[in-house]
C-alpha cells in the first residue's frame, strides 16, 4: 500500500475566480473538494502549495503579471477547499511547490511515498511540482479531474507529458479513491 500525501497546487482565489483564471478553473473545485474529504477520512495527509508572492518585485510576475500577491484575497485558498487545523500549507515564490519550500522535509517526516499532484495548472505549477517529485523519487497519482489549465488542448498534453515523462498515474478520481 503506497503512502501517499495529496499536494494542492494553486487552489487560490486569484487563480480559480480572479484576473488570472479561466472558466475551466472552477470545474476543478468540487473534484478537489471530494479528495481532500476521502483523504481526511483515510488519514491521508494534505498539503497546500500556495502561491504567495512578493509584491511589486516577484520574478514570476515578468511572465505572469501580478497574481497571488502575499497577504491579499487572492492568494488565499478558495473559501469551497479552506484547510483545517490538521492540513499543512507550503507557501511558495515559483511554479515548483518543492522550490526553496520546506516540502521536501515534510514529506520525508510524514514517511510519504506516492504524491498525489492536483491543481492549477496541469502544464504549469503541476508539472514543475511533478518534475521535482519525480527527480526526487516519488511516484506521483493525477487524477485527471482534480487539474486543468487554460485550454483542452493544453490540458491533454500537459496530462501526457506527466505520464511519458514521469510515468505519472493519470487516472480517474474514482478508481483513485476506491484504493486510498
Ligand atoms: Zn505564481
Amino acid at each position: 500500500m503506497p503512502k501517499y500525501a495529496v499536494i494542492l497546487v494553486d487552489l487560490l482565489n486569484d487563480f480559480i475566480t480572479g484576473p488570472i483564471s479561466t472558466e475551466r478553473a472552477l470545474t476543478i473545485v468540487e473534484p478537489n473538494r471530494r479528495l481532500i474529504d476521502a483523504a481526511h477520512e483515510k488519514n491521508i495527509p494534505v498539503i497546500y502549495a500556495n502561491d504567495c508572492h512578493t509584491p511589486e518585485i516577484d520574478h514570476e510576475f515578468k511572465v505572469w503579471g501580478p497574481h497571488a500577491v502575499e497577504g491579499t484575497k487572492g492568494a488565499e485558498v478558495v473559501p469551497e477547499l479552506t484547510p483545517t487545523d490538521k492540513d499543512y500549507i507550503v507557501p511558495k515564490k515559483r511554479y515548483s511547490a518543492f522550490y526553496g519550500t520546506s516540502l521536501e522535509p515534510l514529506l520525508r517526516e510524514l514517511g510519504v511515498d506516492t504524491v498525489i499532484i492536483t491543481g492549477w495548472q496541469a502544464d504549469c505549477c503541476c508539472r514543475h511540482t511533478a518534475a521535482d517529485a519525480f527527480f526526487r523519487g516519488y511516484d506521483i497519482v493525477v487524477p485527471r479531474e482534480t487539474t486543468d489549465t487554460d485550454t483542452l488542448e493544453n490540458y491533454k498534453a500537459g496530462l501526457a507529458y506527466l505520464k511519458k515523462n514521469y510515468g505519472a498515474d493519470i487516472c480517474d478520481l474514482d478508481d483513485l479513491l476506491a484504493r486510498l
